[in-house]
């Protein structure tokens, strides 16, 4: 695996905005997950680790796109019907066995190779759909009626993909249709990045796993639920390393063990300024850690930085805030970019799009903020999306997460939004996909 340098999360300044957060880390880091070949009946949502290009044509040869007649189009009346021999019949897979010569007509189906032509006459160029055509009872003369076009209904060799030029591209993931698209190639297998290697846990000594007694002054952990399902959803393959209790020794050797077998860590909880906060600490003591303050509402600091397993592997750390909604949104808008481009993603911003505004809404300036929303129904003047606030906007409110489909998002310049203002609308079904 790829090693990252020492100072890739090097960051003591002020408060950043995400834009210019991601941009500095993104800068500075590559794609580190292993590649594989694996077989392209099993590659779905797997991220492309080569460029692919065609090896011939697809389709690899010119064929008719309709059921009907294949002729040559200067054969044909150009004001009046035209009867032609029909010499034979081409079925899909079946070729003609000889070339069509000039004056004649072959009845033909859809994706049936176009015949050949004479050498000195080109080839026929032009179908004509059963239905415009009326052949004899016996079938061995066909009339044609005028008016259609050279070409028509015909698909030529190469119309989807040029021979040898690139159809799928290193860094894209892929989805049924480049799964398709592989194997109009030819292709059997394909060489993809393998899931980068992740391990979780939870700190706190009042978090505590569901299915066991709630002692006073507990909760269960919904971080490792949420975040462990939410990297799931990104490709990558999780390590669950469960709670650890707010005990630096015990945080120090999870950190320094999982380093070894992971490409990052991700924890949540524990990393504020805090007498409490001991990962912080843990991981001062075993790598580098810095402070990136994202200007974004909800969201903490996040704490980035490298660890050192005992073997001299270097695992990235990322600390998520531990109040439940803060985790999340610092996950979308900074962790995940980060582990997309460890794990050899090409694109790692997730497609926004536009909606109206059903709320009116007053911020801090210089800060993005991340209005959790329901889409409901459309905008009657726009017909566009109507996004209506989540009623509770608290960090730890987790309901507000479930009852909304994603998050309306005011740029840092924005003071105040007007009910029926157009923004932009990041919608949880494309972060977790
Ligand atoms: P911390 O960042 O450790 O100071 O935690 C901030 C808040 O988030 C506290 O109220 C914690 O109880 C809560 N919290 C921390 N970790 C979790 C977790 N894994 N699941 C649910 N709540 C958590
Ligand atoms: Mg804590």
């Amino acid at each position: 695996m790829a090693q990252l340098t020492d100072d890739c999360f090097a960051f003591d300044g002020p408060l950043i905005t995400a834009a210019d957060a991601l941009a500095r880390i993104l800068g500075n880091l590559t794609a580190i997950a292993d590649v594989e070949t694996v077989p392209v009946s099993q590659a779905l949502n797997r991220l492309l680790a080569e460029d692919v290009t065609a090896p011939h044509a697809v389709p690899p040869y010119a064929n008719s796109a309709v059921d009907g007649y294949a002729v040559y189009h200067a054969d044909l009346n150009a004001d009046a019907d035209t009867i032609l021999p029909v010499v034979g019949r081409v079925a899909a897979g079946r070729p003609l066995g000889r070339p069509l010569k000039r004056g004649e007509a072959v009845q033909i189906f859809t994706g049936a190779p176009m015949p050949d032509g004479m050498a000195e006459t080109g080839g026929p160029d032009t179908v004509m759909m059963l239905e415009d055509c009326h052949a004899d009872d016996d079938g061995t003369r066909v009339v044609l009626r005028p008016g259609i076009k050279p070409g028509a209904n015909r698909r030529l060799a190469g119309d989807d993909v040029a021979a040898g030029s690139t159809v799928l591209h290193a860094g894209s993931r892929l989805g049924p249709s480049e799964l398709g698209m592989l194997a109009a190639c030819g292709r059997t297998e394909v060489l993809v990045r393998r899931p980068l290697s992740v391990a979780l846990f939870s700190t706190g000594d009042e978090v505590t796993e569901p299915g066991t007694p709630l002692p006073p002054g507990a909760l269960y952990d919904s971080n490792r639920y949420a975040i462990g399902a939410a990297l799931q959803s990104i490709g990558c393959a999780v390590e669950d390393l469960g709670i650890l209790p707010d005990d630096p020794a015990r945080i120090r050797a999870t950190l320094r063990d999982a380093a070894d077998r992971h490409a990052a860590i991700l924890s949540s909880g524990g990393m504020s300024m805090g007498e409490e906060d001991h990962v912080r600490a843990a991981v001062e003591a075993l790598g580098s850690l810095n402070f990136w303050r994202v200007a974004i509402k909800p969201g903490r600091p996040v704490g980035m930085g490298l660890i050192k397993s005992e073997t001299g592997q270097k695992a990235v750390l990322i600390g998520l805030p531990g109040n439940p909604v803060a985790a999340m949104t610092t996950f979308i808008a900074m962790a995940r970019p980060v582990l997309l481009t460890l794990a050899g993603a090409a694109v790692t911003e997730v497609a926004r799009f536009r909606v109206i505004a059903d709320f009116g809404y007053k911020k801090k300036s210089g800060r993005r903020e991340f209005v959790r929303a329901r889409l409901d129904g459309r905008d009657e003047a726009t017909s566009l999306p109507r996004a209506v606030k989540h009623g509770r906007s608290g960090a730890g409110v987790l309901s507000s997460m479930v009852g909304a489909d994603g998050f309306v998002e005011l740029p840092e310049d924005d003071t105040h939004l007007e009910p029926g203002t157009t923004v932009d609308f990041l919608p949880f079904a494309e972060v977790f996909r």
